[in-house]
């Protein structure tokens, strides 16, 4: 071979190496600008989540909007939360179950386990076969396992477990259901700032809520109303509000005595939540006192709702001690209505719904009256 050839060979040699150097080179680039733009879109991603948790304070719709994102995120079919039962603290409440919808025992598991210790001391999320590795059977894991959990989340608060993310069946990509370590770290991520908002969502809930009862207190109940006059009056619908009181309570106590009044209290609250929709208010006004926020609905309705609970109570048996013992309540309805009853102020909706539960009072206690609006104005202009 010629020198000259040998030369030109050998250079053209290495000008396809170092074309093939430079293509790889451009390939990395390639795949590192693919890489972070796949983090700025997930960090982005992450913003909008905070966004949308930190806009939910009610807590229904909280867990919804956790479970969906974390659905839509990790690519699963379904997602339940367990989390800190506000009532009783030492159990953790599987709050999106169907169940408590159903009016069946809701599922519980307790908040101190060695499950939940488990998932407090790993802080990630831990797949169903590695935390029967780690702890011994036992009820909480079969609970657990009745979810068909792919992935077992910890939902942490500073140093004590606010619930728990159960992932459910993962649709697989290329045939791969496996989560990455990556995937793993953006669910971490998510899983905090739900943790946030779930305390601040039970915050609000627990600061807005009578503890004996479970209902709401007077000023939540205010605060609802006139949000819902509000948008009763653009949109042209009715608001109804009923107001209820146990007849002759103080007499109950002095025969009874008070624990056994306050018994009574517990059960006449739990009955006239029982017969309501999951969308009504109801608040505990005062002593034994009532209140309940119908939104959308009409005089008709109402009173129906109230002649419901009124009739309920009347035929409940109240058990205390082996003792049967029977109240009765009488109640008062008001409706807001753009055109009959054009109310601003949730305050003179209230006035009149009391005005009303004062007629049934002296009509003969145990029945429920409506605030009409043209024959009480005509009364009062009488009087
Ligand atoms: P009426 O039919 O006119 O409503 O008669 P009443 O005796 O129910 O009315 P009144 O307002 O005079 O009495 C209300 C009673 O409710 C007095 C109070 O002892 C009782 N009460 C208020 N709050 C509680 C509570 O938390 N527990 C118990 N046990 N009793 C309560
Ligand atoms: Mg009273
Ligand atoms: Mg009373």
């Amino acid at each position: 071979m010629s020198k000259t050839k040998a030369n030109s060979e050998k250079s053209s040699k290495s000008s396809r190496t170092k074309k093939n150097s430079q293509k790889a080179e451009k390939q990395a680039i390639l795949e590192q600008t693919l890489q972070y733009e796949k983090k700025i879109y997930d960090l982005e991603q992450l913003l909008d989540i905070a966004k949308s948790f930190c806009s939910t304070l009610d807590f229904d719709n909280l867990l919804e909007s956790i479970v969906y994102i974390s659905m839509a995120q990790m690519h699963v079919l379904g997602a339940e939360i367990f989390v800190r039962d506000m009532i009783s603290s030492d159990q953790l409440i599987l709050a999106t179950s169907k169940d408590k919808f159903n009016n069946r025992q809701p599922v519980t598991i307790p908040a101190i386990s060695p499950v939940t210790e488990k998932l407090l001391e790993i802080q990630r999320p831990i797949s169903l076969e590695e935390l029967k590795k780690a702890v011994s059977p036992c009820d909480t894991l079969n609970t657990i396992e009745t979810l068909s959990p792919t992935s077992i989340v910890p939902l942490i608060q500073k140093t004590h477990l606010n619930g728990i993310l159960i992932l459910q069946e993962r649709i697989a990509i290329e045939d791969d259901t496996t989560y990455t370590e990556y995937e793993e770290n953006q669910l971490m991520s998510i899983a905090s700032l739900a943790s946030v908002a779930i305390n601040n969502a039970i915050l609000l809930e627990m600061s807005s809520t009578d503890m004996m009862t479970h209902l709401k207190l007077k000023y939540f109940f205010f605060n609802s109303l006139t949000e819902k006059i509000d948008t009763a009056i653009t949109m042209d619908h009715n608001v109804s509000v009923l107001m209820f009181d146990i007849d002759f309570f103080k007499k109950f106590n002095d025969t009874y005595g008070h624990e056994c009044g306050d018994f009574v209290l517990i059960g006449v609250a739990d009955l006239i939540k029982s017969n309501l929709r999951d969308s009504d208010i109801a608040s505990r006004y005062g002593g034994e006192e009532f209140t309940v926020l119908l939104d959308k609905t009409e005089k008709e309705e109402a009173l129906l709702v109230a002649e419901r609970i009124r009739s309920k109570i009347q035929d409940f048996d109240f058990v205390y001690n082996e003792q049967h013992l029977k109240v009765t309540i009488s109640g008062g309805v008001s409706m807001f209505d753009t055109n009959t009853n054009p109310v601003i102020s949730p305050a003179v909706l209230v006035k009149q719904a009391d005005a009303a539960l004062y007629m049934s009072k002296s009509g003969g206690r145990n029945q429920v009256t409506f605030f009409d609006p043209a024959i009480h104005s005509g009364q009062e202009k009488a009087e």
